[in-house]
């Protein structure tokens, strides 16, 4: 008999199973040499133009990511022709919409902070 206790714990642990998201390899290697590329040119946000702060913490604002162009929700590949550099604020506001329908409003408009 599994008691109430055991069946908490037990659900707890599938829930941090379900939190961790599965990233194809070829999309984790694209990211590496994306970064190296914006990186190594002083790339800007593909969606701002504004520089990107390559030394900010990953959760800050202006911190590098690489956005999907056409969202894998949409189909969208992991392959470089679909991937761009962009700051975190701006890839989070476009989230799964495509660059198109991204509204004028909602677009980050990122200063030097970061925090
Ligand atoms: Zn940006």
């Amino acid at each position: 008999m599994v008691s109430v206790g055991e069946c908490s714990a037990r659900a707890e642990t599938y829930g941090d199973l379900r939190l961790k998201r599965y990233v194809s390899p070829l999309y984790r290697k694209n990211r590496r040499v994306l970064r190296r590329m914006y990186e190594a040119n002083l790339l800007p946000c593909a969606y701002c133009g504004l520089p990107i702060d390559f030394s900010a913490p990953p959760d800050a604002p202006l911190s590098f990511t690489v956005d999907h162009v056409i969202p894998v929700a949409a189909g969208g590949s992991d392959m470089m022709d679909n991937l761009v550099g962009a700051h975190k604020a701006c890839n989070r506001a476009k989230s799964d919409h495509l660059a198109t329908q991204v509204k004028e409003s909602t677009r980050v408009k990122p200063t030097k902070r970061w925090w």
